[in-house]
């Protein structure tokens, strides 16, 4: 089943990228002598019009700080700041806007549930989960955890292909597993995981399940009610947002379980030296003034990507990367590394006798923008034998004229090796 069947649709009807592009002022110049390609998308989406005035607007218009004021300015900038929150918490399909909590990204969402619901619930000889997949933020954190609780990370072998081996995982479940961290989609290799089975399975024994959704949510529509996960973490960058704000989706009691992650003000109900009592969700979550213009920019650019069928959106990424895929197969020494069944947004490749590093170098000679390297996955290069890839990442602004691009740029990267 590909991304497009995944969503319910198979074929491109009337959406038009090259249309869209004209609403991401940045694509429009030279880059190195030549029109910028910009294959980087999963290290950060560009930014729509619609997201920049959104953020110029506030600065301009009504800057203030939330929650706190005794005046129109800030009256103004929590309810927009406030509404930002409820079109997450759509956008995701949350029960109730409260379970939204923002933070800075998908990393701090991860270390988020590590630190708070990890260090309330994890104990000495207990066991949490990962795929080989993962990126390092959705690692580090649980490793951190498990060295200070004496518990172990475990992780979940992945094939040849670049897909979790699911059986390797049923066998990994017992009753000591308190927690599966999993990404929806790999950074690395674009593998769209099966975390609704995983979830489902993992409910089964009682551990409870994060999603890494930094490279879903602006693929196809994520619902987390649907998924049945306990955590949701993404970040506004990688959506056609801003840097600096990104969202935890948390199941409401877990959440108000939880103890507290950052202390300051905003999160304390009364505060004494004789002890605090904590405000109630999401603000117990949300310590000092946080990323307003971020808020609003990313609930700028959901509605912004709300605009499209986002079926078409889904339908349109996948026959980019089909078309690269048979461009591929035709190029001479090209490797491609990944080749997972379910597949969203990436293309990671190996040439023949050149490091990922001068291949990134020469393309973008070219000015065809790509990320070469581990990209912060390096437990998987270590269990694929590689030191990293060359990888083109799509978004809905890329044509199939990039992809051609990119080609061409590669047969000139040839002549130099
Ligand atoms: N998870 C995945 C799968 C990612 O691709 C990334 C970033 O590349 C992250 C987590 C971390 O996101 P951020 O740096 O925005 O916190």
């Amino acid at each position: 089943m590909n991304v497009a069947e995944q969503v319910g649709q198979s074929t491109v009807k009337t959406f038009d990228a090259k249309k869209v592009r004209q609403d991401f002022p940045i694509l429009d110049q030279n880059v190195n002598g030549q029109p910028l390609v910009y294959l980087d998308n999963a290290a950060t989406t560009q930014k729509p019009n619609a997201v920049i005035d959104a953020i110029s607007d506030y600065y301009r218009g009504y800057n203030s700080n939330v929650h706190r004021g005794a005046h129109s300015l800030s009256d103004k900038a929590t309810a927009v700041f406030e509404a930002a929150r409820e079109t997450v918490a759509t956008f995701v399909n949350s029960p109730k806007k409260e379970q939204i909590i923002w933070t800075r990204g998908t990393t701090e969402a991860v270390n988020l549930v590590a630190h708070s619901w990890g260090r309330a619930n994890i104990a000495a000889g207990d066991k949490i989960l990962v795929s080989t997949l993962e990126h390092h933020s959705n690692i580090v954190p649980w490793q951190m955890l498990a060295q200070d609780k004496g518990a172990s990370l475990i992780p979940i072998p992945v094939s040849e292909k670049g897909e979790i081996d699911l059986q390797a995982f049923a066998a990994l479940l017992d009753s000591r597993v308190k927690i599966v961290s999993i990404g929806h989609v790999s950074n690395a290799l674009g593998t769209i995981n099966p975390v609704k089975d995983i979830i489902a399975e993992a409910k089964k024994i009682g551990a409870k399940v994060f999603v890494d959704g930094a490279q879903a949510v602006a693929h196809f529509p994520v619902d987390v009610q649907s998924l049945n996960c306990d955590f949701y973490g993404f970040s506004g960058h990688k959506l056609f947002g801003p840097t600096g704000i990104g969202v935890l989706w948390g199941r409401e009691e877990l959440l108000n379980e939880m103890p507290p992650y950052h202390g300051g003000g905003e999160m304390i109900e009364t505060c004494s030296f004789a002890g605090t009592t904590y405000n109630q969700l999401p603000y117990k979550f949300e310590a000092g003034t946080p990323d307003i213009a971020g808020a609003i920019g990313l609930a700028a650019a959901i509605q912004y990507l709300q605009c499209f069928d986002r079926d078409e959106v889904s339908a349109h990424e996948h026959d980019l990367l089909e078309y690269c895929h048979q461009r591929a197969a035709t190029c001479e020494g090209l490797k491609r590394v990944g080749e997972a069944k379910n597949i969203a947004g990436v293309f990671s490749f190996l040439l023949e006798g050149a490091h990922p590093s001068d291949v990134g170098m020469l393309l973008d000679q070219q000015g065809v923008a790509v990320r070469t390297g581990h990209h912060c996955a390096q437990p998987l290069m270590d269990a694929l034998h590689i030191p990293g890839t060359v990888r083109a990442s799509f978004s809905i602004y890329n044509t199939r004229d990039d992809v051609d691009r990119l080609f061409a740029a590669l047969e000139k990267v040839k002549q130099f090796l």
